[in-house]
């Protein structure tokens, strides 16, 4: 049984009907927790109708503003789309990405986020995210109802718990999405104060940076490393004052 229960993550939901079954789904997987940002919909009558016996879950959704909240202290957050993007991002079919969650929700919550009916997640969401999950559907009819993607993901989650998880190595805890934002934050300076980023002309330097460390899913030690050397390499000037401790437990 995981330590950490999986955070179910409604991006703008539009259709009350799709929040309803949303909760369904995830409650007949064995789940509970059910996060919607910035909703445009009621919990209405549809709602509850669609949520059947899950009321319960439905009732006890959290709502918040932003996916910052949602995703706040999560160490693994998954986005999932109907599309692949442009800008390759770590991609998981839900087999993989089941079993990574459940591996890594042994260490801190993981969230797993779905868009919007309509538009989806952006980039700007996807940003947020270690890794992107697609079900693997029609090329050319991809788009799947936004409960029925949760129902898949739901159930292969279930499964994913039931069986032994990945050996996590003990030392090794991942950093906070919160603590992550703050890196990059920091590197954009240091990359615009070096010259070796303009702001007038960034292409896409920060995502792909932002690709590449989401990718290696850095853990807190290696988290203090980083932002230890950024703030040496800016040379002798003192501390970021944003910088945590720099040794990275490493001295
Ligand atoms: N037009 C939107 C479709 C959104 S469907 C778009 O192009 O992105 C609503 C949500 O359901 C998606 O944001 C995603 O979270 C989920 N979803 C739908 N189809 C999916 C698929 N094939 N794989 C993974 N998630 C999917």
């Amino acid at each position: 049984m995981a330590d950490f229960p999986v955070r179910f993550v409604l991006f703008e939901p539009t259709h009350p009907g799709n929040v309803g079954a949303a909760a369904r789904a995830i409650k007949t997987m064995g789940f509970s927790e059910l996060v919607l940002v910035n909703p445009a919909c009621e919990i209405d009558g549809v709602a509850r109708a669609r949520s059947s016996g899950a009321l319960d879950v439905l009732l006890s959704a959290r709502i918040v503003a932003t996916l910052a909240d949602a995703i706040d202290g999560c160490g693994f957050v998954v986005g999932t789309s109907s599309r692949r993007r442009r800008l390759a991002w770590p991609e998981l079919d839900p087999r993989e990405c089941a079993a990574e969650v459940i591996a890594a929700s042994s260490r801190k919550p993981v969230a797993i986020v779905f868009g919007a009916e309509r538009a989806g997640l952006t980039n700007v969401e996807m940003d947020r995210c270690n890794a992107l999950v697609y079900v693997p559907s029609n090329p050319e009819y991809s788009s799947l109802n936004l409960a029925m993607a949760v129902q898949i993901m739901a159930y292969e989650l279930l499964w994913a718990r039931g069986v032994d998880s990945k050996p996590q190595d003990p030392d090794s805890v991942p950093a906070s999405v919160g603590d992550v934002e703050l890196f990059y934050e920091h590197l954009e300076r240091a990359l615009i104060i070096s010259g070796f980023l303009q702001p007038d002309n960034p292409r896409k330097l920060m995502r792909r940076l932002r690709r590449l460390f989401n990718r290696a899913r850095l853990d807190e030690s290696e988290l203090k490393i980083m932002r230890g050397i950024l703030t040496t390499l800016a040379g002798g000037s003192g501390r970021d004052p944003a910088a945590p401790d720099e040794s990275g437990g490493e001295r």
